[in-house]
């Protein structure tokens, strides 16, 4: 690329630093945000770090999308801090709008219980709206198709410790398809039925059901009830294939039915973190101790020292949240038989 001078700066500042991209071949990955342009400044700031930690030696692909139309400037600056392609997606009205099973007098009702509760985001339309296409159809956006693996980024989050390695070529290499950094408890209020439609789906379905799957991290009684436990979706690296199968069009449609995105709340957390517990194998979800993560209010910060220098990171280990007693993510590694990184007990409050 040849260098310009952008305008007040000295003829000698180039405008691009000489990054060193990373060796070796790339995987069919992208980086997927949905955005409003009004998101502008908070993405630009998640993106700048997941460029700084990572993506500037990687430089994979960036999609955004949105229910409108992404104006000039959202491009503009999202397309000067991105090192890869940036696309830009408008998702069609039939995604984001009610399905015409739903009787939108029920909904309003519940929408103004959930706001004299005080649930949060408990009145608003265009959240259940997000929830239901995060959780349903993001991973169909024609832009998403080009794509096996996808990163979801939100607005406003931090990265603080450097990725030295491809995590996307990690999950394919080790047979993953669905990760995290941070799990916690699901507010009740917002998915009381949510286990009941998933109870219907297994009854409907069992061939979808993996034998040696985790339902243990989702539920303490073999399925009979949930016990509320979801990876945060805010972070997730996973494949675009396995959501695209028959098996999750299934449980999304059969979810989908029971009217739940607009009867009560329903998150794409756990309605991703249900999927992947029940239909994954065990080894197939990965928990990445190593990607430093913040989305406001919680933190991971990899456990043990020696991990944190030699990454650099900058996060304060007191901040992290695994093994709080509001996170899940202990849960996690005893239903799978995993020993608990050194220094965790340390951590424990
Ligand atoms: P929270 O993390 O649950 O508090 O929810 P956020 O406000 O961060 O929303 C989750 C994601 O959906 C973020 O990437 C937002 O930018 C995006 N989002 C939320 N509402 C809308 C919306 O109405 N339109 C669009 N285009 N994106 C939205
Ligand atoms: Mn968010």
């Amino acid at each position: 690329k040849d260098t310009y001078t952008q305008p007040g700066t000295s003829p000698n500042t180039p405008n691009t630093l000489p990054y060193e991209s990373a060796e070796g071949p790339r995987m069919n990955a992208t980086f997927v945000t949905l955005a409003r342009n009004s998101d502008i400044w908070e993405i630009a700031k998640s993106i700048r770090h997941v460029e700084d930690r990572f993506n500037r030696r990687y430089n994979y692909d960036w999609v955004f999308l949105n229910d409108q139309e992404f104006d000039d400037n959202f491009k503009k600056i999202t397309t000067s801090l991105v090192s890869g392609k940036t696309k830009y997606g408008t998702i069609p009205k039939e995604h984001w709008s009610f399905p015409e099973w739903i009787d939108q007098s029920k909904a309003e009702k519940v929408r103004e219980d959930m706001k004299a509760k005080k649930i949060i985001y408990g009145d608003s339309v265009s959240y259940r709206h997000m929830c239901r296409y995060e959780s349903g159809f993001f991973f169909r956006h024609p832009l998403m198709l080009d794509y096996e693996w996808y990163w979801r980024v939100e607005p406003s989050v931090e990265l603080y410790c450097d990725i030295h390695y491809d995590t996307f070529k990690f999950m394919a290499d080790h047979g993953k398809k669905y990760s995290f950094v941070i799990s916690l408890y699901e507010y009740v209020e917002t998915i009381p039925t949510l286990w009941d439609s998933v109870k219907g789906f297994m009854a409907k379905f069992p061939q979808h059901l993996e034998k040696d799957n985790t339902m243990g991290f989702v539920s303490d009684d073999g399925g009979s009830t949930y016990n509320h436990c979801h990876f945060w979706s805010n972070f997730e690296i996973g494949n675009l294939n396995w959501l695209r199968s028959q098996a999750y069009i299934d449980y999304f449609n059969h979810l989908d039915r029971d009217g739940g995105f607009f009867y009560e709340r329903w998150g794409d957390a756990p309605v991703h973190s249900i999927a992947a517990s029940l239909m994954l194998k065990k080894e197939e979800i990965h928990f990445f101790n190593d990607i430093a993560y913040y989305h406001v209010p919680f933190t991971h910060c990899p456990t043990g020292e020696e991990t944190r220098l030699k990454l650099k990171c900058h996060c304060n280990p007191k901040d992290n949240f695994d093994w709080n007693g509001y996170s899940c993510t202990s849960r996690f590694f005893d239903v799978n038989g995993m020993q608990k990184p050194e220094g965790y007990e340390k951590e424990q409050h």
